[in-house]
Order: structure tokens, then sequence, then C-alpha cells
């Protein structure tokens, strides 16, 4: 009966266009890659600055590795805390705390888990939920698990969003929001949120999965890059993107941490990150607030730059297609298609000519904006970016 079901649901999202498929790596991550057997330009990672096979970073995993083991042996409240996740709180720590006073930091095994932590330990039944329509699964999962309420506002409605808070009266307002939009690169108005928060008496929960180590001063994140400082911000950045390892962190009022390692479940019952990669993490931190790590955010602005004006000009000739560059000015630049089909076509036609774009799709996106979600790193060249330009208008003229 189960396989019965489950084939027929699976029937269902081929003839949806929305089967999944995984591809195989065969070798690391990088803009050219070997792929299932194919030397593939890609354009789907989130290795921003292109660390994730940077020889230093390498060297300190080894290194972390010799010295605190392959792996951390049990969760953080039993045995598994080392040192080397207490060095990197209180590198985090430190980095955040230009933007929050007295900040403290906490170390999680990835981006989800940090997401469901916050919001299941901080959105109890005293708590109401308040988040962006487009916030990214993990928040989405985390505010389902939560006891609090959850209210959703249409992405940016900021209007909304204040007619919500002045009719909510539960004693803890959570305002939760990306910071960049993970499927369209737009960024949340960080500045108004915050007066928000402040006037409600709220706290604003940011997740700078794609800011972290990409924006601001020296890569510090998206607080940063606004210039914004509240001990209500709480904080969560992960470590598999930018910084090109694994994990993730949040940052924010000691009270918060001190809550967190007592009640987050997604903490508390699951064995510790290798201290290998927080070793590892503290030398990705040196390189992305160092020259090196400025270098690289200059060449991913010039490729965004390149990318821009190739597409814009494209999409305005090809106006007819109905397709739509989204107004995005991070490594994340969108072309919305529309339909999912158009959209797997239009992926299939790049693959074949060894460009490596994923479609996405519905659910995780809403339906009607099926797209191709390009993603830019430092390690592309300018050659590279002209290369998807092309590929792009090739494959888009072999579609009609
Ligand atoms: N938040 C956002 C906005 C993300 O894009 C992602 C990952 N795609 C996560 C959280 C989850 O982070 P992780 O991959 O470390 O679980």
């Amino acid at each position: 009966m189960l396989i019965e079901h489950l084939n027929r649901r699976l029937r269902e999202h081929e003839a949806q266009a929305l089967r999944r498929h995984r591809r195989t790596a065969e070798s690391p991550c990088a803009p050219h890659q070997r792929v299932s057997g194919r030397e593939m330009l890609s354009f789907c990672s989130n290795d921003y600055l292109g660390l994730a096979n940077h020889p230093a970073l390498i060297e300190a995993l080894a290194e972390g590795a010799r010295r605190h083991g392959a792996g951390s042996g049990a969760s953080h409240l039993i045995s598994g805390h080392s040192c080397a996740h207490v060095l990197l709180e209180d590198a985090l720590a430190r980095w955040l705390s230009p933007c929050i006073p007295e900040a403290r930091a906490l170390t999680f095994c990835t981006g989800y888990m940090a997401n469901l932590a916050l919001l299941t330990a901080l959105g109890d039944a005293s708590a109401t939920i308040f988040a962006d329509k487009l916030n990214h699964a993990s928040l989405v999962d985390g505010a389902l698990l939560a006891k609090a309420p959850l209210q959703r506002y249409p992405h940016g409605r900021l209007d909304l969003l204040a007619n919500q808070l002045r009719l909510c009266s539960t004693p803890v307002k959570l305002i939760v929001t990306d910071a960049v939009f993970s499927m369209d690169g737009d960024l949340a108005d960080l500045p108004a949120l915050l007066t928000m928060a402040e006037a409600h008496d709220a706290w604003l929960v940011i997740d700078d999965a794609h800011g972290f180590g990409v924006l601001g001063r020296h890569g510090s994140g998206s607080l940063s890059h606004f210039g914004l400082r509240s001990e209500r911000l709480i904080y969560m950045g992960t470590l598999g993107k930018a910084a090109g390892l694994g994990g993730a962190f949040v940052a924010a009022h000691p009270i918060v941490i001190d809550w967190l390692v007592q009640s987050a479940r997604s903490y508390i019952y699951t064995t510790a990150a290798p201290p290998a990669i927080a070793h590892a993490v503290l030398a990705s931190l040196q390189l992305i607030a160092g020259d090196e790590g400025d270098a690289r955010r200059a060449r991913l602005a010039q490729s965004i730059g390149m990318l821009r004006d190739g597409l814009t000009t494209w999409v305005q000739e090809h106006r007819s297609l109905g397709w739509r560059l989204a107004d995005s000015a991070t490594a994340i630049q969108p072309l919305i298609v529309g339909d999912n089909a158009a959209a797997l076509a239009l992926a299939a036609g790049l693959d074949a000519q060894g460009l490596w774009v994923p479609a996405i799709r519905p659910p995780t996106v809403p339906a009607g904006t099926a797209r191709l979600r390009i993603t830019l790193s430092a390690a592309h060249t300018p050659q590279d970016v002209q290369t998807l330009v092309d590929g792009l208008a090739r494959a888009a003229r072999a579609l009609r």
C-alpha cells in the first residue's frame, strides 16, 4: 500500500515537472567541476567567495583533525563540546559585537538546525512569530514546530506587518526574516524592520545565510552592510556558503544564547560537529576578513555587474518571452521564466552546453515563478560569465 501510494505521488511529481534529481560531483566544489562523468561550468553553488576548495582551509581541516580528532564523539551537553568550538564561538561573538552589544555566539551543525533551534526555543506559547512569506524553508519549519502562533506577511509588505504587530497582544514578539532572500537575491529592509521591532517591543531574528562573508565591512554580514546596532537583533549565519565549510551559528544577547543551550532540541539532542570543522572555520574567518576576502568580494561584485549587464540587455531584446531578471544586487541572480516545463527545458538547454544552472520550481518558489537560479562566485572568471550569457541566448533560441 505504502509503495503504491508513493509511486503514485512520484508519478504526479514527474507529470508536473517537479521531480528532483541529484547529480554527483566528482571533483571539489569549483566553477569548473566534473559532474556525473562530464566537465561542467557550474553556476549552482553558494560558495560565494570560492573558499570551499581553498588550500589553506583544506590544510586547516587536516590540522584540526590532527589536533582534535576526526569526530566530536557526543553532543555538546554531554562531552562533545571542544576547545575548538569555544574558540570559534568567541571569534564569532567578537565578529558580531559591533552590531549586537555584548553578543555571545553558539555554533550548530547546520543552518537548518540553528533556525529550528531559534524558533522553537524562543517561540513558546507566550510569543507570536511574524514571518516574511518568502523566508527560507528552515525558518518556515521552525515556526511551524514552535508553540507560538505564526503570522506571515506578504514579501516585503512592512505596512501589513505593522498592522499585525499593532493587533498582537502576546508579551513576546519575534519578527523573522531572511536578510538576503535565497531564491530571489533581494535584501530585506532591515533598518525599517529594526525600527518597527523597537516601536513594538519586538525582537528581530535575521537569517544571514547569504550575507555572512559577502556583505558589509570586510564581509561581516548584512547587519554591518546596513550599519545596524541593537540588542534586539538575533542573528543566524551559516558557515557552509561564503565561509566554504559547513555549520552555522547564532549570535545574540547572552541570555538568549543561554536559553538556547538549555532548551533548543536541535542543539541538545545531536552530536556536536567535528571540532576540526570549527578549527577550519577560524582559518576561514581570517581569510574572509583580510585582504584576500576583500579582493574576492571585489571579483564577485565585478561578475555580478557583468552578468546583470549581459542578461538585462538580452531580456529587454526578448521581451515577448515574458522572462524577467530578478531585481537583485547579490550573488543570487534568478532569471524568472514562469512555467515549470519551460524552466526545466531552459536548464536542459544549458546542460547540453556543459552549463550547470538549476531550475527551481514550486514548492521551493511560488507557482508560476519557476526560474533559473544563477549563483556567482569569486572563483568565476569574466570568461565564465560571458560563456553563461552566450549559452543562455543559445538555449533560449533553441527553445523557441
Ligand atoms: N537559511 C537560508 C536562507 C538558506 O539559504 C539555507 C541553506 N540553503 C539555510 C538557512 C540552511 O543552512 P544550512 O545549509 O547550513 O542548513
